[in-house]
């Protein structure tokens, strides 16, 4: 068997154990003679699956009995319908920040929605970041404040949320159960799962239940919060895979101990960004210093050519999923949770190599 170091920015490497048990489980799953892609989603075997999934997300994050932990379907762009349909009461005013192309997504999306207003936007400064806790202008009486919590694409994070005296919703898709945070100072956060969590094909929504039941009662079913609160997700046939794979990977979590895991991620980011501030200005980061993200590490070489031979390089190397997103170009390293700290020791040795041929 040979893996390489997969640096794509979602759907992202998983941890290798977590992959092993799917495949020894695939075919007969706890001894129910079929597998669990074949289970019934209102069957014994699938409901402890579900089961696990959601008690260790709750488990993991200290989610209080005020919150549902919800599994859904329609990827974090469905949230950004989804949340100002539900959280956005009519004739009030939404507050968001704009940090670059995900906060503009959902930005594009709360405008079809109702009032929004625009706290604070960043979104296209180069180098990237996120607002300052202090350049928030907010809306006195607003449903809530959005904030992505880490542009995956421009490789800005916000470190420390803001404090405010209303509800706080972040797309935490990029860097959800990386780090610390307490839930209590958030209304609503969400995820798509093919970072952090497991595979694409589920979005994870907690949502303090308070703030749902105001919702427009002509909703569609499918769009409303409150359906599968109510049902515990299991109003329609949920992605029962990707829940399977989500128990998995939170039991991993547990396993190796969220402390552990957070202190290696910014382990891990900091190698890589030590590397970029001791190559005299040849690799530039382009993230502003304060919230530079320890998930995807973003940076730029001298020229456009060496960019494209650097990603070749690597790739041939055993590098994978270098390449910049294609909006901004560049080199992206995507260092998720599951993502070995030897592939960032090994491609800091690269990238001194590489400068060392080419500088
Ligand atoms: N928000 C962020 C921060 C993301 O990184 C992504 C996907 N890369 C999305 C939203 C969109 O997620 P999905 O593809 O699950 O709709």
């Amino acid at each position: 068997m040979s893996r390489i170091y997969n640096f794509n920015a979602g759907p992202a490497t998983l941890p290798l154990e977590v992959l092993e048990t799917a495949q020894a489980e695939l075919v007969d799953y706890a001894n129910t003679g079929m597998s669990i892609l074949e289970a019934s989603h209102r069957g014994k075997a699938y409901d402890a699956v579900h089961e696990e999934a959601i008690s260790n997300i709750r488990e993991l994050l200290g989610i209080s009995e005020d919150y549902a932990v919800l599994l859904l379907q329609g990827g974090a762009s469905m949230q950004f319908s989804m949340v100002p349909m539900n959280l956005l009461s009519p004739g009030k005013t939404a507050d968001y920040t704009n940090s670059g192309s995900w906060a503009s997504k959902a930005i594009e999306e709360a405008v079809k929605v109702g009032n929004i207003h625009i706290a604070a936007n960043c979104g296209n400064e180069i180098p990237t970041r996120v607002p300052n806790a202090e350049e928030l202008a907010l809306t006195p009486g607003a449903s809530y404040l959005h904030i992505t919590s880490n542009e995956t694409i421009s490789g800005a994070q916000w470190k420390a949320f803001p404090e405010v005296d209303r509800p706080l919703v972040a797309d935490m898709s990029s860097d959800i159960l990386s780090r610390d945070f307490d839930m209590s100072k958030f209304g609503l956060i969400y995820a798509g799962a093919q970072k952090n969590l497991g595979p694409s094909g589920l979005t994870l929504v907690i949502v303090r239940k308070d703030l749902v039941e105001a919702a427009p009662k002509n909703l569609p079913t499918m769009l409303r919060y409150t359906t599968h609160i109510e049902t515990n997700s299991l109003y329609n046939t949920p992605p029962c895979f990707s829940i399977y794979i989500l128990a998995l990977v939170t039991r991993w979590i547990k396993k190796m101990g969220k402390a552990t895991l957070y202190k290696q991620n910014v382990d891990k980011a900091a190698q890589l960004y030590t590397a970029i501030d001791n190559s005299g200005g040849w690799y530039k980061g382009t993230a502003v210093h304060t919230c530079r993200s320890d998930m995807n590490v973003t940076f730029r070489l001298p020229t456009e050519k060496l960019e494209s031979a650097f990603v070749a390089e690597a790739t041939k190397a055993g590098f994978n999923g270098l390449k910049g997103h294609r909006s901004v170009g560049g080199i992206r390293a995507s260092i998720y949770n599951a993502f070995p700290t030897q592939g960032v020791t090994d491609l800091v040795a690269f990238m001194n190599d590489f400068q060392r041929t080419n500088g």
